[in-house]
């Protein structure tokens, strides 16, 4: 069987529509978008196409889209934008806990640079509490990030609530959107968020593309990044233009997959390869709330097995994974996010991350749910046999 690939929460594959367009441009388009000739304007008119693809996905207006290098890119402009362009050492932002890197990693610089960083912590269940929110908000806080949903167990945080608050309060709120958009529908005229985080390579698009969301009649961010006059002033350097012409492809093909079945098909693929594994292993839990949760993502432990043994042991079998721990997150501590959720270091030392994508199909989940319970079942024979395992 060809590989197995469960891990699109770390990267998609590009989709075939979107290579076709990035080749094209890469092919026949040699014009810098700033250029004044036709070439140019040719490759202008592909930047402003994708700007307004990539705004219907979320309902905004191209003119509030921001093209980066990616994620990290977005997030780090909406934390340094703000905290430069609106604040100065002793400002408060307010984020959580179970952020990605690229948005504790900013914070932990603003904070050696005199700014005033307030964690909120998640429950067991991975959500923080909107008490806590409003607790630490003042109307003297300079922005609130928090994540829509989260990478590693795909738990979805309340952003409508959340903006009611901030709005309230009329405190700046970003959001990391980049695990959510393109999974779950998400429409900007209706949801009071000021600022979001996209990437392209975790919607089949390019990696190295991505955009932050600027809500119109924001106020004006620092650009971390400035060069010519790219962006509206907001971000300069010249565009990757085939990357951002195969996310504004990715994001049509996104939308489409979210009018359809997709997202109930992924969650049902989800649960049913959860269904295969605990009907043949005891002793398999699942990490973060079942409820408010991606429909592609399922963060599960195994009792007794170490997740990076199994996370090469599957590679080797053909199916590819993610692990929780402190080998994988490379810092050598146990995933921050699972260790805020108060999972010991042990289970999330067992905990393996399984994201799905639409091209995996149910013979797939099948195949890798037949191969996971054998695995886990020789490991803990093993195991016993050499007496490591007590019980
Ligand atoms: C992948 C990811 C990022 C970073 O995006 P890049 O385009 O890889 O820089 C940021 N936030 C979350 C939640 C992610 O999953």
């Amino acid at each position: 069987m060809d590989k197995i690939y469960l891990d699109h929460n770390a990267t998609t594959p590009v989709a075939p529509e979107v290579l076709d367009i990035v080749t094209s441009v890469l092919q026949n388009q040699i014009g810098n978008p700033s250029s004044v000739h036709s070439a140019g304007r040719s490759a202008r008119v592909l930047v402003d196409e994708a700007r307004e693809q990539v705004a219907l996905l979320i309902g905004a207006s191209p003119s509030e889209i921001v093209f980066t290098s990616g994620g990290t890119e977005a997030n780090n402009f909406a934390l340094l934008g703000v905290a430069f362009g609106m604040g100065k050492p002793g400002g408060h932002i307010i984020t959580s806990q179970v952020e990605h890197p690229s948005i504790l990693n900013p914070c932990r610089q603003l904070e050696n640079l005199g700014f005033v960083i307030d964690r909120l912590k998640v429950d067991e269940r991975g959500h923080i509490d909107l008490q806590d929110l409003e607790d630490v908000l003042t109307e003297s806080t300079l922005l609130v990030s928090l994540q829509h949903a989260n990478s590693e167990t795909g738990v979805i945080q309340d952003l409508q609530k959340i903006a009611e608050i901030t709005k309230k309060k009329g405190v700046l709120l970003h959001t990391d959107a980049v695990q959510s958009v393109g999974k779950i529908p998400l429409c900007l005229q209706d949801v009071a968020v000021d600022m979001l985080s996209l990437s392209a390579h975790k919607l089949n698009g390019v990696k190295g593309v991505g955009a932050l969301y600027l809500r119109n009649g924001s106020p004006d961010l620092f650009s971390p990044q400035c060069g010519g006059g790219q962006e509206k002033k907001r971000r300069g350097g010249t565009e990757n233009v085939a990357g951002i012409a195969g996310f504004g492809k990715a994001c049509e093909l996104a939308k489409r997959r979210l009018e359809s079945q997709e997202p109930s098909r992924l969650a049902s693929l989800r649960d049913d390869f959860y269904q295969l594994i605990s009907s043949q292993i005891s002793g398999v839990e699942i990490f973060g709330d079942l409820e408010n949760r991606l429909p592609n993502t399922l963060n599960v432990g195994f009792s007794g097995v170490e997740g990076d043994t199994l996370l090469i042991a599957l590679d080797m079998a053909g199916v590819a994974v993610s692990t929780g721990s402190a080998c994988s997150s490379g810092s050598g501590l146990p995933s921050p996010v699972l260790t805020a959720m108060g999972i010991p270091h042990d289970k999330i030392n067992a905990s393996i991350r399984f994201s799905l994508g639409c091209s995996n199909t149910i013979e797939e989940i099948e195949q890798a749910a037949k191969v996971l319970a054998s695995m886990i079942l020789l490991n803990r024979s093993q195991a016993t046999s050499r007496g490591t395992i007590k019980n």
